[in-house]
């Protein structure tokens, strides 16, 4: 029997756990007899009691599986620890917050069966969530889509059933600055869309804040793409000849009509225009020096304190 691994990376996340859990158990009922299922819970340094309570989990069905991170690395490198530990042919990738509907899995999986390998959720309403952040998300996917060589599809998320293939090209990309929304493109693979309306959270806060959600953006456009350099040297180029024909300008006119010290608003706003832009492209540079710091160091994305299932784990899976 084929086996379907339902990932959930959590972080601080104990009043949405057993309500999912529930939503879980009954999502599987009707699939008894043609696939087994595994819950996989990545427990990325939750601070309260999510990992107790996923532990009880554990006790009370098999199936309840977790991977306990020995402090938070955030989602990206918890979704690969879920990629890692996932022993399923297909894994689907959730949040805890209820937010993706579990209502929408019977659909992934259908599509699965009809021979697609990446059955992707996308959003067709953003409930509760700020008129701003809507406004944002969607100017940013407009400027990645400029920079990225493989495009990133807007209100898709992590959502997604992914094929064994899929899990095992991923498990291939170490890379510890993660922008795992980049990586399934650029797997490629047979893709497929279903549409889903995302909840608002069940209970807790969601844990981006702008900062984060800004670091995920400059990551997006930096991890798979050089274009902000090329885009560097064509603008310096640009402003260095801007700036030459403006000298040429200024020779020929002081020899012609003779100086009368003017000239100093212009020459404060050359310098300004000019030091502003050279720092912008030292901190496009820096990004990427940055990012190959990171990665030269070549550190695992992750640590686990402890691999928790049930102690017959495989062998009553119908629990
Ligand atoms: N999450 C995580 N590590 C983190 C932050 C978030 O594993 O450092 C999990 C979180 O528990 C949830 C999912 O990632 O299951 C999505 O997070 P959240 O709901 O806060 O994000 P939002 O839905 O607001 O984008
Ligand atoms: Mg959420």
């Amino acid at each position: 029997m084929k086996m379907i691994t339902i990932c959930i990376p959590m972080y601080n996340e104990e009043d949405n756990l057993v309500v999912l859990h529930e939503k879980l158990v009954e999502l599987a009922e009707p699939y008894k007899g043609t696939y087994i299922f595994e819950f996989l819970f990545v427990n990325d340094g939750s601070m309260d009691r999510s990992l107790d309570i996923v532990k009880e989990l554990t006790q009370q069905d098999s199936r309840v599986k977790c991977v306990d991170l020995s402090r938070n690395f955030g989602k990206e490198p918890a979704m690969l620890a879920g990629f890692d530990y996932a022993k399923g042919d297909a894994i689907i990738m959730m949040d805890a917050d209820l937010q993706h509907p579990p209502s929408t899995v019977p659909k992934m999986i259908k599509e699965w069966e009809n021979g697609y390998q990446d059955v992707y959720g996308k959003r067709v309403s953003r409930h509760g969530e700020s008129f701003l952040k809507k406004g944002f998300s969607k100017l940013y996917y407009k400027i990645l889509g400029m920079f990225s060589t493989v495009p990133v599809l807007p209100a898709v998320g992590d959502f997604r059933l992914l094929d064994r293939k899929c899990i095992d090209s991923i498990k291939k990309l170490r890379e510890s600055q993660r922008y795992t929304k980049g990586i399934y493109m650029w797997i490629g693979f047979k893709k497929k869309e279903v549409t889903f309306e995302a909840n608002e959270r069940f209970a807790g806060e969601t844990k981006w804040q702008f900062k984060s959600l800004v670091k995920l953006a400059i990551d997006g456009i930096i991890s798979d793409s050089t274009a902000p350099l090329r885009f560097s040297l064509v603008s310096g180029i640009v402003i260095a000849l801007f700036a030459f024909i403006y000298m040429i300008y200024t020779f020929i006119t002081t020899l012609m009509y003779g100086n009368a010290t003017p000239g100093y608003p212009s020459l404060v706003i050359l310098i300004l225009f000019l030091s502003g832009t050279q720092l912008i492209f030292l901190g496009v540079m820096g990004e990427y020096i940055g990012k190959i710091f990171m990665e030269v160091k070549q550190r695992p994305p992750y640590l686990i304190q402890e691999y928790i299932t049930a102690e017959d784990d495989g062998k009553d899976t119908d629990s």
